[in-house]
């Protein structure tokens, strides 16, 4: 039986993130003083890539652009964790012209180095080729710096609130309320019938050719299960029975955690709800991997647990494109 957890690129372990020191007030503004520190920059959720590794800024990076920058809003900076080598400081550019100043901080520079020059590249671009821990720590920075970029005021009396705990709380300095990270749940769900076959929807953000595995957001006060049996209600007209949980993997675009589950329909008659999703399909195996193969649709990127719930169902990743020569 394979492991459906090693189909989850950015499900990987990153770093260990010291929750317990993340409190200290000291604790993050010593490491920016100390040479061993190494500082991920992230710039419109892009990080500095070379030759498939995340590359690092020196400590002394955040200093210099702030003195480059006096009078600016101050930056946030959030503490990720400690990998093998060191302590890893998240930071967050302000402007595209800092962006090639803070190369010179980064190791090798921005010049080239063995034939590869430094470049800014997004999660999905790169995760499935990043080692286990760089994509871990790239996952943990995009999340919490979305996270930050939205949640600036406070939500109980619109006050701006200020960063604590090493950047993992926002504080209110006028009714002392404290504000913690959010994620949001999400079912991810890949549904067959008696025949084995696999329901896939198009959904009308993704232009009416790709189809996927369905999907939807926990609403308050309910269960993972019941979301799971509502959401394929609504946008398949289907019921479905035997919800199994399959695994999770962060979703950070900008704040989901996808959960992954099959469950088994006992109705075969689907009705699209037209709005969201456009139209709904059973498919044999022989039947995606012929559509897939002739280009008349598109399937998710390898990258997402979509993705993996369909390879698991198919036995295997389901053959690309054909690629037609001319
Ligand atoms: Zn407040």
């Amino acid at each position: 039986m394979e492991n459906f957890a090693e189909r989850l690129p950015l499900s990987r372990h990153g770093l260990d993130r010291a929750c317990a020191q993340r409190a200290d007030t000291e604790f993050l503004p010593t490491l920016l003083t100390d040479p061993a520190t190494r500082v991920l920059w992230l710039h419109g959720g892009n990080a500095p890539v070379r030759q498939g590794r995340l590359q690092f800024a020196s400590f002394d990076s955040v200093q210099y652009d702030d003195a480059a920058q006096e009078g600016a809003e101050p930056r946030v900076l959030v503490y990720l964790g400690k990998s093998k080598e060191a302590h890893v400081v998240l930071a967050i550019a302000r402007r595209d012209e800092d962006v090639e100043r803070l190369g010179e901080f980064i190791s090798g520079g921005s010049s080239v180095t063995q034939g590869e020059k430094l470049q800014w590249l997004g999660l999905r671009d790169v995760a499935a080729t990043l080692s286990a821990e760089d994509a871990g720590t790239f996952v943990e920075a995009i999340a919490i710096a979305n996270w930050h970029s939205v949640h600036q005021f406070c939500p109980r009396c619109g006050a701006k609130t200020v960063v604590s705990q090493s950047g993992w709380v926002r504080e209110c300095p006028e009714d002392k309320s404290q504000h913690f990270p959010r994620t949001d749940p999400a079912v991810i769900v890949a549904i067959t019938d008696d025949q084995d076959r696999i329901l896939l929807g198009a959904n009308a953000a993704w232009g009416g050719k790709r189809f996927s595995v369905l999907a939807g957001f926990v609403e308050p006060g309910e269960s993972l299960e019941a979301a799971v049996v509502r959401e394929i209600q609504e946008e398949a007209g289907v019921l479905v029975t035997d919800v199994t949980y399959m695994g999770s993997q962060p979703w950070p675009f900008p704040a989901s955690l996808m959960l992954g589950f099959t469950a088994k329909a006992t109705t075969s008659t689907v009705q699209a709800d037209g709005e969201e999703i456009l139209s709904v399909k059973w498919f044999s195996r022989e039947e995606l991997a012929e559509a897939v193969e002739k280009g008349e649709m598109n399937i998710p990127a390898s990258v997402s647990i979509a993705r993996a719930l369909i390879d698991h169902w198919y036995g295997g990743p389901v053959p690309e494109p054909r690629v037609l020569e001319n």
